[in-house]
């Protein structure tokens, strides 16, 4: 099977989805001391159909400017009229998928303002996005801590300030995280889950939803999910190779069949990962076996 960039899976799932609920006029509220958020309408992943921006500065600015994901002029301009009253210095990415960029160069080049990514971001982005300054793990930028949490996107990074995580899509606050295998790493995912639980208790601020009071417990849910998951692959695993359409209703038969393409890519993932780990076996086609 041809590998299918992240946003033709997302289209995909958007046009079997039932249609969005009518949408309301986004309006900046603030959810933590010194960050706002706006969620504009993007190209994402039902049941999201929003993209937060988190805006971090103090109230009459300068802020830095998060994932302003929205390709969609009149959203930009709901954006737009926001930083007519409160500058803005920096656009920030968490990653390089299209509904957390879609309006990333339009916004700075209209204010004049850098564009900061980690490294992989700015590779992935070449020819889209100009990331103008490279942002590592510990790196401080406009009072946040970049976190660097490898595994949906390789180049992921969340943002903590005072007890707040800025989380991209490490978690959702509505619908699912999506490993891709095309992009993404299933091991490093988890390893990124764990990392962010080893550091203090944090609300998280996901991408898509509202915050997350208790991240840890979001977080050990997510783990505890994720491993329910690879069991079930394990379990669906015979001594004959099997496709992975075979493998699928067994290990994600509790999952909607809309959102089958998607359990699909997961499904990849998961076994990328027992394959790496001595626990799969790929004949190096397309079937799979313990
Ligand atoms: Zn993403």
């Amino acid at each position: 099977m041809a590998i299918r960039s992240i946003e033709t899976l997302y289209e995909q799932v958007r046009n079997a989805a039932p249609a969005a609920a009518p949408y309301e006029t986004a309006t900046v509220e603030a959810v933590a001391p010194g960050i706002r958020v706006l969620a504009l309408r993007t190209p994402t992943l039902p049941p999201a159909a929003h993209t937060n921006v988190y805006l971090v500065g103090p109230e009459i600015g300068p802020v830095a400017v998060v994932d302003p994901g929205s390709p969609y002029p009149d959203q930009q301009a709901v954006l737009d009229q926001f930083l007519a009253q409160v500058p803005i210095d920096l656009v920030l990415l968490t990653h390089h998928h299209g509904d957390h960029i879609g309006g990333a160069a339009a916004l700075a080049a209209r204010w004049g303002v850098p564009i900061a990514a980690h490294a992989a971001t700015a590779r992935r982005l070449e020819g889209i996005v100009e990331v103008t300054s490279l942002l590592g793990d510990g790196d401080r930028v406009h009072g946040l801590t970049a976190v660097h949490t490898p595994g949906h996107a390789e180049g992921h990074l969340c943002f903590e300030q005072d007890g707040f995580t800025i989380a991209g899509d490490m978690v959702a606050g509505i619908g699912t995280i999506l490993i891709d295998p095309s992009e993404g790493d299933m091991a490093l995912y988890l390893a990124s889950l764990e990392l962010l639980l080893a550091r203090p208790a944090a609300t998280l601020l996901p991408a898509h939803g509202p915050p997350i009071v208790d991240g840890p417990a979001k977080l050990r849910e997510y783990l505890a999910h994720r491993r329910m998951r690879e069991a079930r692959v394990v379990a669906a695993l015979g001594e004959t190779p099997a496709l992975l359409d075979e493998l699928l209703p067994a290990a994600y038969g509790d999952t909607p069949r809309m959102m089958w393409p998607l359990a699909e890519r997961s499904l990849r993932a998961h076994l990328d990962k027992l394959v790496n780990e001595g626990r799969a076996r790929f004949d190096g086609a397309a079937r799979w076996s313990r």
